[in-house]
């Protein structure tokens, strides 16, 4: 074989391998310039993340770029993620005065990390102030508590949450609390109790927003009786696509859309397939021998263990004992909420740092690749800002000028 012959082979090898490379980067992260342009510009706000867990570490630097874990600073700044809502979580079976301390305490530690690193974070309360942020080049950082339980059944606790400027608080965890039922526990109060009524009324009063990810269909329709502003689903995904318990029926996306809610679609892969979740449930033993790896590697440290389970279900899925589920699989929920509740009424709420990432959204980074998939879906520039950000902005003001409206009149 001549020179030039060799050449021409390896040129078109060269090309072919080239080829390769951009179908699969056109698969993976390829992201076109007018996504990139889009999403840098929008203002991409994320309802739910459990790195607050991670806070309570001494040792975890936010600054730092991390090689475990979704959130930092680095890599939110590389996703364009502008607004976060740090959860505030314990898990249900811890109650009382303990639940209030160590809500405080999870509390304490997100405004912590706004004090130290004030150039990056600006504790944010409303959807002004997160639009402020963003116009000064910073992420906002907002509070969600996970799970009535921890105000221990007063509301003078829901109160002092809401001056240190926690603005949505989910009725329920995966346990019912004193006053609601949870989607994935027995009914005990066939919904929401009286005084559940009167916390969802105090909730509206303060402008903290009513978030019903993970209560029963019961207490969500409860609370959407008696809520006087619009409330969220912080991280739940469409139930007609994956049926856990705690994803949403067609019905209570119309509904929660009719009085001009949102749901936040959760990344969580047993959330996004049904593929993943009857595989999770035919062999239950993998969840158990999880669990027990888990307790062994982390005792009671729950940021370990969030990230610990993650690395352990993805071994599964490396060994081939649970299915492969990609990141495309959030946008069929995004896409699939938008038919079904309107796409004034979807947005992101991922549980990073909570939950098992799917393939291709391992981190905050590679948000782009929501803008990229929408845009070439056909879906306008407007309405990917909507599902970006601005309908969970929307939820806010609205739930902000309720509050105040509310507070105007006498209290009862
Ligand atoms: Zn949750």
């Amino acid at each position: 074989m001549g020179i030039e012959m060799s050449r021409i082979l390896l040129r078109t090898a060269l090309c072919v391998a080239a080829a390769g490379l951009l179908a699969v980067g056109m698969k993976s992260d390829y992201i076109s310039e007018r996504a990139k342009k889009l999403h840098f510009s929008s203002i991409v706000v994320d309802t739910h993340d459990d790195t607050t867990q991670r806070f309570l570490d001494g040792k975890f630097d936010i600054a730092q770029r991390h090689a475990e874990g979704s959130i930092d600073l680095p890599r939110m700044r590389e996703g364009g993620l502008d607004a976060i809502f740090f959860s505030i979580w314990l898990p249900s079976k811890i109650t009382g005065t303990d639940a209030v301390s160590r809500a405080l305490a999870q509390i304490e530690a997100v405004r912590d990390q706004v004090r130290t690193h004030p150039k990056d974070l600006s504790l944010a309360t409303t959807a002004a102030e997160v639009r402020a942020s963003h116009q000064e080049g910073k992420i906002a950082a907002l509070m969600g508590v996970e799970g009535g339980h921890m105000i221990n059944s007063d509301l003078d606790v829901l109160r002092k949450f809401a001056s240190l400027g926690v603005r949505y608080m989910t009725l329920t965890h995966s346990g019912n609390d004193e006053w609601a039922d949870s989607s994935t526990d027995k009914p005990a109060h066939n919904g929401l109790t009286d005084f559940g009524k009167d916390v969802v009324r105090e909730m509206n009063r303060l402008g903290v927003i009513v978030d019903i990810s993970h209560v029963s269909d019961k207490t969500f329709y409860d609370a959407l009786e008696i809520s006087k502003a619009p409330m969220i689903a912080s991280h739940s995904s469409c139930r007609a696509i994956c049926d856990a318990p705690r994803n949403m029926t067609d019905q209570m996306m119309k509904d929660l859309a009719a009085k001009g809610g949102v749901v936040q679609i959760n990344y969580h892969v047993g959330f996004l397939s049904q593929e993943f979740r009857n595989a999770e449930k035919a062999n239950p033993e993998i969840n158990k021998a999880i669990g027990q790896e888990v307790q062994k590697r982390c005792g009671d440290n729950e940021a370990c263990q969030l990230l610990e389970g993650d690395r352990l279900t993805r071994e599964y899925v490396e060994q081939g004992k649970l299915p492969r589920v990609d990141w495309t699989k959030i946008i069929e929920h995004i896409d699939y909420a938008v038919k079904v509740a309107g796409v004034d009424h979807v947005g992101l709420g991922s549980d990073f740092d909570g939950a098992n990432m799917p393939y291709g959204m391992e981190d905050a980074s590679k948000l782009p690749k929501i803008t990229d998939a929408l845009l070439r879906k056909g879906y306008s520039e407007g309405d990917v800002k909507k599902i970006l950000g601005e309908n969970t902005l929307r939820v806010m003001a609205e739930v902000g000028r309720v509050g105040q409206e509310l507070s105007k009149r006498p209290r009862k």
